[in-house]
């Protein structure tokens, strides 16, 4: 599959990765719009939230469970966000799931 989060994920492609087990990689932006950019992805290819089932039950849940031991390793105690863009009108631009976790600096609010 021609998918570059798949290649991340299978050391294909290099990556900043600052956490890993078995189910997820969470890697550092190639391009950080914070001065803390990371992304979280399942190790699983699934094209994006709107694509998660019961059967990414267990790899759904780590992916989430992966998310404060991340923010914990890039002491982002103070806070920090969570986004996931999906499809075309949610600008996503990589279809692989993914978390973008930002931080680093209080962020403006963010609607529409
Ligand atoms: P999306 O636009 O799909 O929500 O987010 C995709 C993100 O992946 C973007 O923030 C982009 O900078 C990042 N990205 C794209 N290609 C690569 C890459 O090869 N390596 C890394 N580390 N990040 C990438
Ligand atoms: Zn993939």
């Amino acid at each position: 599959m021609d998918c570059i989060f798949c290649k991340i994920a299978a050391g294909e492609i290099p990556a900043k990765v600052v956490y890993e087990d078995e189910f997820c990689l969470a890697f550092h932006d190639v391009a950080p719009q914070t001065p803390v950019h990371v992304l979280v992805i399942p190790k699983q290819h699934i094209p994006s939230a709107a694509h998660v089932a019961e059967e990414h039950a267990e790899v759904a849940s780590k992916l989430l469970l992966a998310v404060p031991k991340v923010a914990g390793l890039l002491s982002l105690e103070d806070g920090f966000r969570v986004v996931t863009n999906v499809g075309e009108n949610g600008g996503q631009t990589v279809h692989h799931l993914h978390f973008h976790l930002m931080g680093g600096k209080k962020l403006a609010a963010v609607m529409g």
